[in-house]
């Protein structure tokens, strides 16, 4: 997958070199590339944004340069297109399957806001998608991409050593998964749950599937909602 930021804050994006998805670059499994916005500029002070149509305190980022910068990123290739992204809080609330689906694209183009964001018409012109990361108001959209991009990548064939990882992950079936343990057998008094060190896998993957229900249960409940729950995850969750 190709996937490119524009950002006035490239040096923001330094992180996607380090850990899971910078070593998933170094494998050429990903192929980023972060532009610096004021490139499409053309005024001696760089300028990005104005004042606001209508008032109102807070700039708002001009359309030229994004529109000089997605036509070059964008058009790079004739043969294909991008998905264009713009991180947004009033965007479509980002969540796992929604990772998997920008997994399956092969070319993602990240347009990361500032001040009061980019002008609609860019927007209007230009975005796939409008994603929001939660209900809160950040600085900027390069977090919100730090956060998309890390989870997309990670979905990707070959990037998580051990695939079956991923299928045991939160929200993978709906429910949260359930706590996690490793040595010592007991710390501070606390033991590990018995059945973990039994080497019985059936029982094993049962106390797993409670776990995973009853922390979603007490969580989470409306996840509940959307999970196909059997008789015995039922009676689980009565319990
Ligand atoms: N005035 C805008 C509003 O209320 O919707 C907020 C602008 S915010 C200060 C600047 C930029 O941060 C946005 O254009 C967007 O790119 C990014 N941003 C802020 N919160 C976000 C969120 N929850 N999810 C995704 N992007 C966000």
């Amino acid at each position: 997958m190709r996937i490119d930021v524009v950002t006035i804050f490239p040096e923001y994006l330094r992180p996607l070199e380090l850990a899971l998805v910078g070593r998933a670059a170094a494998r050429d499994l990903v192929d980023i590339h972060t532009h610096d916005l004021r490139q499409w500029t053309h005024d001696i002070h760089r300028t990005v944004d104005d004042s606001p149509y209508g008032g109102g305190p807070g700039m708002v980022m001009r359309p030229e340069p994004w529109d000089g910068a997605l036509r070059e990123v964008c058009e790079r290739d004739p043969s294909r297109r991008p998905r264009v992204v713009v991180p947004t809080p009033a965007g479509r609330p980002f969540t796992q399957s929604y990772a998997a689906e920008l997994a399956a694209q092969d070319w993602l183009v990240f347009c990361c806001g500032r001040y009061e964001g980019i002008d609609g018409r860019v927007v209007d012109a230009w975005a796939d998608d409008e994603i929001s990361i939660g209900d809160y108001v950040l600085a900027g959209g390069e977090a919100a991409t730090l956060v998309i991009v890390e989870a997309v990548t990670r979905l990707l064939p070959g990037v998580v050593g051990n695939a079956e990882s991923l299928t045991d992950d939160s929200f993978a079936h709906g429910l949260l998964e359930g706590p996690v343990y490793t040595r010592p057998p007991v710390w501070e008094g606390r033991a590990v749950p018995e059945v973990l060190r039994s080497g019985d896998h059936a029982a094993i993957a049962r106390w797993r599937r409670d776990e995973a229900l009853l922390r979603t249960g007490r969580r989470r409940p409306e996840l509940l909602e959307r999970v196909d729950l059997s008789e015995r995850d039922r009676s689980v969750l009565a319990r």
